[in-house]
């Protein structure tokens, strides 16, 4: 199956940027250019926030109803291209197949699920003091919505904003990752061809920072929603806060995994480590800073480094591979660059620590202990295949550690003690917290940070309110 050159959608149209211009598009595991993506001009800006404007004009009139039924059609319809669609995911972004399929999969189901819940955007009515006044609360659709979105999920970060906004009656303009941009496009071409109008969807593609700059303060748009690093949300917000734009931020996070000694140590292993080393570590929730009660620290990090090892890493389209390179070309030597330092201040490297061959950006799963708190990768996000595996004895110095950073993302924890388990739940500043099991991003359940890890929510009806207005009516008769 081959790779495409992927186009701008503006108003309904598939088509290349006014420019004529083009960005390269890599295959991760090889390196080779596979094909490109349209880079926009503030031409293609404008006619996709005139486009968002009209569509957001004619979108927020349907009712609920139908934009349900058409959105069950979208998730019907991308569901049953999976394969193609996961093919193309790996070949721009290199997780292992299974994983893409799953990634697609996962994202039909965030399409009905959204679907269900926009028929469920209900208002209220509030009891009145006088006789014959009637105070309404309705909920209405908060505008076109400008969204920015990653490469590690291309799908997954998309059709969350995408079915939010589609499923309030909002309009929307997405910048999807340049890296990755096919398989987010065949998302939107499962929309259009269920029968979404034009002008409701468009997607950009180009330089981030300078669609960024010029979509958020433009009266057109309503709201903002980015899913990415601290850094750059902290700007977005900035600027959205400077032309007072709703916003929902998904930032980075340093999740701690705290193993109490009466877990279950087999089992915490299985989990943890599938969990760490999944789409190579480059996930927001990643289990990262691992912290184990002392009496099972040794044997963890036994098993962990076992577990590690026998990881199959390659090419995501060969059958059997259980871990593909990192996504582009700046994360190898930001992960490097991080093992490097850790080592100068004294960490061990119990495995890993070091790029797989010349070609693609292949890197080992790689676990670390001794790892002094100054070391940078004890601070920043690894965002790659990085464990760091500590010991600790009490309970209030594992609870002093794990929240520690200005991150406050995703925790997980293992113990067989319910009084433990409720006891962390209540102690560590997370936005998600997953004990026992890998529990989270489910479409029904809620997904974001707080602190440094951004606000609002991607999931549960948390992100359906995102998209809404909430307008109060009182009325009285005459
Ligand atoms: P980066 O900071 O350059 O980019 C991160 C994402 O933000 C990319 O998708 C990029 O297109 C976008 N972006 C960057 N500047 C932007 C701007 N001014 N306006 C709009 N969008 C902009 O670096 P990177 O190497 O791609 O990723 C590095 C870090 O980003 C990771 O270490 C991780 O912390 C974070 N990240 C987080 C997530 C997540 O799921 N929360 C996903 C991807 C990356």
């Amino acid at each position: 199956m081959s790779y495409p050159d992927v186009l701008l959608h503006i108003n309904g149209e598939w088509r290349k940027s006014r420019s004529g211009e083009a960005l390269p598009v890599l295959n991760p595991a090889t390196e080779e250019q596979i094909g490109t993506v349209a880079k926009a001009t503030r031409a293609d800006l404008d006619e996709a926030l005139a486009a968002a404007e009209k569509g957001f004009r004619a979108w927020s009139r349907v009712p609920a109803f139908e934009r349900y039924k058409l959105m069950r059609k979208a998730a019907e319809i991308f569901r049953s291209r999976a394969d193609e669609v996961a093919r193309l995911l790996t070949m721009e972004q290199g997780k292992p197949l299974a994983e893409a399929k799953i990634e697609v999969l996962a994202g039909a189901d965030i399409i009905d699920w959204f679907a269900e819940e926009g028929r469920r955007a209900y208002g209220r009515v509030i009891p009145a003091r006088g006789e014959g006044i009637y105070q309404l609360v309705i909920k209405e659709p908060v505008g076109p919505v400008a969204a920015f979105t990653p490469w590690n999920f291309p799908i997954n970060q998309v059709v969350r904003k995408l079915s939010a906004a589609v499923a309030t009656g909002c309009s929307i303009i997405v910048k999807p990752p340049e890296e990755t941009p096919a398989s987010p496009a065949e998302l939107l071409r499962a929309f259009l061809d269920a029968g979404l109008p034009p002008g409701v969807a468009n997607y950009v593609y180009g330089v981030p920072a300078e669609i960024s700059e010029y979509l958020i303060p433009h009266p057109v748009i309503r709201k903002v929603t980015f899913t990415g690093s601290t850094a750059v949300g902290k700007q977005l917000a900035a600027l959205a806060g400077r032309h007072m734009k709703r916003v929902t931020m998904e930032l980075g996070g340093h999740a701690p995994a705290i193993v109490f000694d009466d877990a279950d140590l087999d089992y915490a292993v299985r989990l943890l480590a599938g969990a760490k080393f999944r789409n190579a570590g480059q996930v927001c929730v990643s289990p990262t800073r691992f912290l184990v009660q002392e009496r099972l620290y040794e044997p963890f990090v036994e098993k962990f480094v076992a577990a590690a090892k026998a990881l199959k890493v390659g090419n995501g389209l060969e059958p059997g591979t259980q871990m593909g390179p990192l996504a582009h070309e700046r994360r190898l030597p930001w992960v490097e660059g991080l093992v490097a330092d850790a080592r100068q201040k004294g960490a061990t490297v119990r495995t890993g620590g070091e790029r797989i061959g010349n070609k693609g950006y292949f890197y080992a799963p790689t676990v670390l202990t001794d790892v002094p708190k100054e070391a940078r990768m004890m601070n920043e996000e690894p965002f790659g295949p990085i464990a760091m595996i500590a010991p600790f004895r009490e309970f209030e110095e594992v609870v002093e550690e794990a929240n520690r950073l200005p991150y406050g993302l995703a925790a997980y924890a293992f113990t067989r003690s319910a009084k433990t388990a409720n006891a962390i739940a209540a102690k560590v500043e997370t936005g998600m917290m997953t004990i026992n099991h890998l529990g989270l991003a489910l479409p029904e359940v809620p997904f974001g940070g707080v602190k440094d890890s951004g606000y609002g929510s991607e999931g549960g009806s948390e992100a359906i309110e995102a998209y809404l207005n909430t307008k109060f009516v009182t009325q009285a008769g005459l």
